[in-house]
Formats: C-alpha cells, structure tokens, sequence
C-alpha cells in the first residue's frame, strides 16, 4: 500500500494529458510529474526520511509530495505563514531530512536554523534541480502504517502537535472522499486555493487517483477573482475552502453583478464555523455546489459531512449541523466519563475509523490523552439529533463558563450575524470577579454599516437567552486569523487579559 500508486496508475492511463497548471497554464503531465516523482525518490534514497515542505501554495509541492511517497518517506508540510522561528520549533521536533522551503521563505529558514542551514533546499534553484537529474527509482513498498503526512496542528488554542497519519490514514481517508463527498473523474479540476499544507493538499490523493487537473493559482493564494477566473478556465472545478474564503468569494460575486463560473462545480467548505446566515448568503450566490466537511487533523477532513442534498433542502437545523458520520467513521457524543449521552445533548464528540491518525509524534502523554480504546477525543462539543446529524457547539477550551452556565460561543455569534451590521463577529470569555467569565463579542461591522452596542443587545434579547449575550463588544476592522482562515480566540483573550 502507498499513496505514489495512485498517481503511477493515473500516468500509465493518461500520460499525455494535462496534469499541472499554474493558473492556466499547464507545467507538466501525468508523464511528467511522475517521471519528476521518481527521480526525486531516487535522490532520496532507500531509508524513509521526513520531507519538510514551507511554501507558498506552488506545482512544486506536487513532486515533492509523490516523490517523498515513491521512496517510502513521509512529507511533513509547513503552514507557510508561520514565522521562520515557529517553523524552525517544528523542525526541531519534527527532525527532517530536507526542507524544501519556497525563495521567499527559505533565507528566513536559514537564518532560524544555523546549525543546519545546509538542509534547507530553495525550491526551483539549482540545488532543488540536483534532486531530479539521476535515474527514477522503483517506488518503494510500504507498510501501511508507514508515516505519511506529519501533520502540525493550527495550535489555535495552544502549541502545535504532530499528528501521525500513516498511508493507511491517507488512503482511508481518500476512499472515504470519492464514496462521500464528490464523484471526481478526469474531466474535473482541483483549484489549490486554499494552503496545500492543510485541507487543500491532503485532498490531492483524491483528485489524482481519478486524473483531475491539479491548479495552482498564479500568483499563489486566495484572491477571489482569480479564483473565479480559474473557475471559468477550467472545467469541473472543485475545491476546498475555510468559510472565511467562501464569504470574501461571495461577496465579490456579489460585486462582480452576480458572478456564476461555468466552470465551478463543488465548493467543500469546512475547518471552523460555516454560520446559517452566511450559507444561505452563499448558496443564492452560487447555487448547490456546497458540501460541509467536518474534521480535524488528528482524523483529517472525516468525522462528519453535510451532502449536497442536504444544502438543497435549506432547513436551518440542517444547514447548521455539521452533518452525518462519514463512511466507515463511527462518530459518538459522551459525557465526562465516556458514557453515549442521548440525542439533543450536548457532550464532547469522540470518533473511530481508519482516517484516525496513529498518535502523536514523539508526545506519548498527547496522544494518550487523544486516543482512548481506539476512540479519537476530539475536544470538540456537540450534539446528535435522533438521525444522526451531529451538531457543532465550540471546542470545548472555548466554551465560556458564566456565572455556572456554559455558553457556546457559537450560538452567540450566530444570533449576532442574523443582524445586517455585522459581517464578522468572534465571542470569547473573559476572566470577570463576579461571574468566573462573562460573554466579550468581537464585531466587524459590514461595509458602511453602522450599530450602536444597545441595539446589538436588543437584537441578542430577541433571539438568545439573556444570560448569554455578550457584557462587552469590542469593534474590530478585522480578526485575526490564521493562514486557514481560523480565528485565533487565543489571540483575542489575551487582549482581553492585557487590557484588564
Ligand atoms: P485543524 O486540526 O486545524 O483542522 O482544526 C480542527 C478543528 O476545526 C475541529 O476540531 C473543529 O473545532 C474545527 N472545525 C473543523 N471543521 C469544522 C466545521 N465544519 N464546522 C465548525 N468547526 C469545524
């Protein structure tokens, strides 16, 4: 079992076709990047090693990914916004052989890691090219608990850990993909807007298994308008994108009188909140090409997804869940023991499968605390509905604790996004004397609007129990987010905690 197979079998079937864009245009077939992968496992030799990946979104990534892969090693990719020193912190835990770091980045690596600068290769230079000039090698046999995706958590809540997926991981999850989320063949097109180190990439196995074009937008990143370029460019087109994304695309179809690609076919959307309001927003924008995902990297894009149909059917119960339990991924809500608590109940949400990464690398009191009895502790929290549609809270670290009431920030921001004002909005909890913690709102008003606090409050009275609306708002032109498009709530709570 190794994920290289997917894309040998894509090449002796297509090996002409067109198989890596930079925007529209095409770098290398199926040949090719499979003629590229090799070779690179030939420079890497007969151990399985660790490859460190920091970059930009780039056709690189692709090579490098399979080439890591064709020689029985593991790709352990770098969020590229991370500063050289946060990198450098992972690399240190992560001890690869190589990192393959972007032009743009890899002086900043270099710098962050002195002692051995002479391991950080800068993609496209010559030394990169040294990589490919031997003769392709045999893909290597692995086993399928081989590592093949060290994964670093987004540590919005505290310090990244490595979760270890196996090829077995990525496979199960690959299957789970194309029986679940999008039947995706050769006329179809994968837009990496989103970082290839997270979502966007791990989904690359999917779309390569079934010869769909890979697109790496030109320049690299999310600008909406390119995107829906893209879109229009090419055909079949699916990708997947943070919520955040899907509302800054809606509103520059919106701005562009109503733009609909030809092209764009299946929007998965997924990694933090998609709030009612904005779906319905986006779903009279672009039509059902919506599907929710929802999962973590410990069991990466598969605990639960929200079909197609669903979004059809516009129900607000389903539209604000997050949908069933994937294929072959049993999914549980339990109390502070471990015991099923019964449909409508909110505890934390556990889940099983073969998508369920093997531990956490070189963190046996992590992965313990994780993994129980096979079962995965997600920290999350949520509730099943007697169907089986599982409904989100918050993470459990960011559930607000009022005067001995919990408070699922999530329900408060909903409520606050029904009113025009507000565009963006994140509530957290704030140390308070009296109450243990009291509700703080985060509010970016829309585009010209205007609101003052009282008004905020009595749209909040008319739709969420008292003791849950926010004591304080703070306005903000923008939140703070990570490079997947995730507020950082740690960020805005030690504001919070500095300005007491
Ligand atoms: P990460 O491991 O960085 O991908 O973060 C995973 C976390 O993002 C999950 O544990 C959830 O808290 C959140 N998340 C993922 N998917 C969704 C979703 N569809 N809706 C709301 N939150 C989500």
């Amino acid at each position: 079992m190794n994920l290289f197979s997917l894309l040998e079998s894509t090449a002796r079937r297509w090996p002409e076709a067109n198989a890596v864009f930079s925007g529209t245009r095409c770098v290398q077939s199926w040949a090719q990047l499979h003629d590229r992968a090799l070779r690179l496992a030939g420079a890497l030799g007969a151990e399985p090693l660790r490859i460190a990946i920091f970059s930009e979104n780039c056709p690189e990534y692709l090579e490098l990914v399979f080439g890591a892969w064709a020689a029985g090693s593991a790709v352990v990719p770098l969020n590229y916004k991370l500063h050289p020193r946060e990198v450098a912190e992972i690399a240190q835990d992560a001890e690869p052989s190589w990192l393959f770091a972007s032009p743009a980045l890899a002086p900043g690596l270099r710098e962050a890691l002195p002692h051995s600068s002479d391991r950080v290769i800068t993609i496209g230079e010559a030394g990169y090219e040294a990589f490919f000039i031997g003769a392709p090698a045999e893909p290597r046999a692995t086993e399928p608990e081989a590592l093949a995706w060290l994964f670093y958590t987004s540590g919005t809540t505290g310090r990244s850990k490595g979760a270890m997926l196996t090829q077995r991981n990525l496979i199960a999850m690959t299957v789970s993909h194309l029986a679940d989320v999008e039947a995706i063949d050769e006329t179809c097109s994968q837009i990496h807007a989103a970082p290839m180190s997270h979502g966007s990439g791990i989904y690359i196995p999917a779309y390569v298994a079934r010869g769909a074009r890979q697109v790496i937008p030109d320049p690299p990143g999310f600008e909406p308008d390119t995107f829906l370029d893209l879109c229009d460019a090419h055909p079949g087109c699916g990708a997947f994108l943070a919520p955040t994304m899907v509302q800054r695309l809606r509103l520059a179809a919106e701005a562009a009188g109503g733009r609909r690609p030809s092209g764009l076919r299946t929007i998965i959307y997924g990694g933090g909140p998609m709030y009612v309001e904005e779906l319905n927003k986006a779903l009279a924008a672009f039509g059902q090409v919506f599907v929710q995902i929802y999962g973590q990297g410990e069991s990466p894009m598969t605990i639960t997804w929200l079909r197609r149909a669903d979004h059809e059917s516009r129900e607000a119960s389903l539209l604000g869940s997050v949908g069933i339990a994937r294929t072959g991924t049993q999914v549980r809500v339990v109390d502070g023991n471990g015991r099923d608590l019964p449909a409508g109940e909110t505890g934390e949400i556990i889940c099983r499968s073969d998508v369920v990464m093997a531990g956490y690398w070189r963190n046996p009191k992590g992965t313990a605390d994780a993994l129980r009895d096979g079962w995965l502790y997600t920290g999350d929290m949520g509730s099943l509905d007697e169907q089986g549609y599982l409904t989100l809270r918050d993470r459990s670290k960011d559930v607000v604790i009022s005067g001995g009431s919990n408070i699922y920030p999530r329900e408060v921001e909903e409520a606050l996004l029904t009113h025009p004002a507000v565009s963006e909005v994140c509530v957290v909890g704030m140390p308070d004397a009296e109450w243990g913690e009291v509700v703080v709102a985060f509010v970016v008003k829309a585009v010209g609007a205007s609101v003052a606090e009282q008004e905020l409050d009595a749209h909040c009275l008319e739709r969420i129990a008292r003791f849950k609306r926010p004591k304080r708002y703070v306005w903000e032109d923008a939140l703070p987010k990570n490079s997947y498009g995730k507020v950082l709530k740690r960020v805005l709570r030690e504001t919070l905690i500095a300005s007491i």
